[in-house]
């Protein structure tokens, strides 16, 4: 059994054979003219679970759209709107670093997006998916386990929602009458960040941890990375102590406190695949999860065989 001084163990549940993607070696950007959206809750959320990933399509050809639901009004120093346009900024910085084209905010207020109109949400990611043509998108599982914060459950299944109706021709009419077109979502991967949720997908990072660091930095208003090193090296200096790792500017000393504590995860779910740092994901590839579909083939093939002739 752990014991509270151990690291967080992850204990995601791999479904199936694992797929392990790598860089492309691709110099003509194997994702050229392709579009990614990330979609988060709060300003720590893509840095955690897909900042890798996201540079990796990215470098790869990708255009992506980082979209946010909420505020993050309850998290960062100051009153709510200090929270709220700190986190904005960081938002910004995090963008830059990964190499988003754009960051759109929804504006739900921070831990109450379930007092959102659930129909107002999805309206508005119908529309971001048709107006951008958005192919992949990388979010919340909508289904995972244990998962405590309701803003990422309910912006999890809002996407779910709206990737799948979309692409039909008769929601929202007064989108298509203004003359867009239903947009499908080609694929999808959604994050593992419970214990026990699944994934079927690993994604090396490692020529991306730089970028990842860089993001994962970038939000000093929250979450546990952020400005930790600058923290640290303030608290040892007070005790008459010094870490050389941490020696330099204090951005340096942040970015170099992830790289010692947190990354650990990510050699973790990357060491059995002999990957040096990977994000683990449950990727679902182009055709979705529905297995009952009747197939073309199997239908030709009784017609040839039963098909009689009309006299
Ligand atoms: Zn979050």
């Amino acid at each position: 059994m752990p014991t509270p001084t151990d690291p967080r163990v992850p204990s995601y549940t791999p479904i199936g054979e694992v797929t392990i993607e790598k860089r492309s070696n691709n110099k003509d950007k194997p994702h050229q003219g392709k579009v990614l959206a990330a979609v988060q809750a709060h300003a720590d959320d893509i840095p955690f679970f897909c900042a890798g990933l996201c540079a990796k399509l990215i470098d790869e050809g990708y255009t992506a759209y980082l979209i946010q639901t909420t505020n993050d009004e309850k998290c960062g120093p100051g009153t709510m709107g200090e929270a709220i346009a700190q986190n904005e900024r960081e938002i910004e910085v995090l963008a830059r670093e990964i190499g988003f084209k754009q960051v759109i905010h929804l504006g739900y207020r921070n831990h109450f997006l379930d007092e959102a109109s659930p129909i107002e949400l999805r309206a508005r990611l119908v529309f971001l998916i048709r107006a951008l043509k958005i192919d992949t998108i990388t979010t919340f599982n909508p289904w995972g386990h244990w998962e405590e914060n309701p803003d990422h459950t309910i912006t999890g299944q809002a996407v779910e929602a709206a990737r799948w109706m979309a692409g039909m021709g008769r929601d929202y009419p007064e989108q298509l009458a203004c003359g867009m077109q239903p947009h499908s979502v080609k694929d999808l991967y959604y994050w593992a960040m419970r214990p026990e949720q699944p994934y079927n997908t690993v994604v090396d990072i490692s020529d991306y941890l730089d970028k990842k660091v860089a993001s994962m930095s970038a939000n000093k208003a929250q979450g546990p990375a952020g400005a930790a090193g600058r923290r640290l090296k303030a608290r040892l200096a007070a005790e008459g102590k010094r870490l050389p790792a941490l020696d330099g500017e204090e951005e340096e000393a942040d970015r170099q406190y992830i790289r010692l504590f947190g990354l650990q995860e990510y050699q973790r779910i990357g060491a059995p695949h002999g990957l040096q740092h990977a994000e683990p994901f449950y990727y679902i590839p182009p055709g979705g999860t529905f297995t009952g579909s009747m197939s073309g083939a199997d239908i030709e093939s009784y017609i040839a065989e039963h098909a009689e002739q009309l006299p």
